[in-house]
């Protein structure tokens, strides 16, 4: 690729260095981010569920307690009422089994958001569910009542990982579920959870090599923590149950991005938010834990370009709203550019460059 015109003369401005050449020039591979949509979510703890999974507790998660959903719905009828909320959002069904709620819910809800929607008050409607909680007719139906996200709680495609945590599904009705999602003509999410009781790294992998071909329009990635008041809690204590380290979850979770990027999927979450009532016993918490794993899947692309390249640059230039990002936190990553023979600076390009000096 070309330099821009003034790109040797920022790097001038810059540094003061003497002249050079740029090797490589390219984008940050992250998708390009879209304007972060507002949610209203609408959480339904445990509703619809069959069961308790082994590491859920949803209303420590979302902060809500279980109510009648009679109670959810004439909250969400005044909320929907309320003329003073800005709008346009979108409406998310969020914490429990949306497409397994007892008929006529889910119809129910949808239909209270379906005015909303013809007004433009709503953009877009979005519900999370278990795989093994859909039907083709289930997803017309709810789709021509103007659902358009469906996002699934997947956690894994790994027969022996959801085996041990007990789901009641395998890995290849999983598969059908995505798919069944994507040929409804509905967007799909796929979360994922590294880390479950029962996988291993490498089925992790596999779980993102499988997401990739799947080709979702968002994703979430949970490592898998030790909450309390659930069953992995117990394990936990009884020594059945080791979380990853956080080292090696930032690892893999990085290794996932870089792949994620690459096939042009987004993630919009990346660990569960840490919020009061949320108490975690254990496993790979961290308040910055995308922002580590964002780092170091940069740092992972950077060097595959560099391994490209026929000669050691000596620089690698980012643009500065990279800053935050581009040595990691505290400058964790500094070491690491620096063994690849890079010293990091920043630029007022928009593009990232490995460069050479004469
Ligand atoms: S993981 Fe999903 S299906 Fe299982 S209890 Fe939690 S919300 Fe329900």
């Amino acid at each position: 690729m070309t330099p821009a015109p003034n790109a040797e003369l920022s790097l001038k401005g810059a540094s003061g260095h003497p002249s050079g050449r740029i090797l490589d020039r390219f984008a940050h591979p992250a998708p390009p981010r879209t304007q972060r949509a507002r949610i209203l979510s609408v959480f339904l703890p445990f509703a619809g569920c069959p069961q308790r999974c082994l590491f859920c507790n949803q209303p420590a998660q979302t902060g809500a307690a279980p109510e009648p959903l009679e109670a959810v719905y004439a909250r969400l009828t005044a909320l929907l009422n309320d003329t003073g909320q800005e709008a346009p959002q979108e409406l998310a069904f969020y914490g429990g089994t949306f497409t397994a709620l007892p008929a006529p819910w889910p119809r129910r809800f949808l239909e209270l958001a379906g005015p909303h929607l013809a007004s433009g008050r709503l953009t877009r409607l979005r519900c999370s569910t278990r795989p093994d909680a859909l039907s083709a007719p289930l997803l017309a139906e709810l789709k021509s009542l103007g659902l358009s996200l469906v996002e699934l709680g997947v956690q894994s495609f790994n027969d022996a990982a959801l085996a041990a945590c007990q789901r009641g599904y395998g890995g290849a009705a999983a598969h059908q579920a995505c798919e069944l999602v994507r040929a409804m003509g509905l967007d799909l999410g796929v979360q994922l959870m590294p880390g479950l009781p029962g996988q291993t790294v490498a089925a992790f992998r596999e779980d993102i090599a499988r997401t990739v071909a799947l080709g979702p329009q968002l994703t979430r990635l949970y490592p898998c923590l030790v909450l309390a008041d659930t069953r992995l809690a117990e394990l936990w204590r009884d020594g059945a149950y080791v979380p990853w380290p956080l080292d090696a979850t930032v690892d893999e979770l990085a290794r996932a991005l870089l792949a994620l990027w690459t096939g042009g999927i987004p993630t919009a979450r990346i660990g569960l938010a840490e919020q009061e009532g949320l108490e975690i016993l254990a496993g790979p918490r961290h308040p910055a834990l995308g922002q580590l794993a964002r780092s170091r899947a940069l740092f992972l692309f950077i060097r595959q370009r560099l391994r490209q390249l026929p000669a050691p640059p000596f620089l690698l230039l980012a643009p500065r709203r990279l800053q935050g990002e581009i040595l990691g936190q505290k400058n964790a990553l500094a070491g690491d550019y620096a063994a690849l023979g890079l010293e990091v600076r920043l630029w007022d390009e928009p593009d990232l460059a490995l460069y050479a000096r004469d």
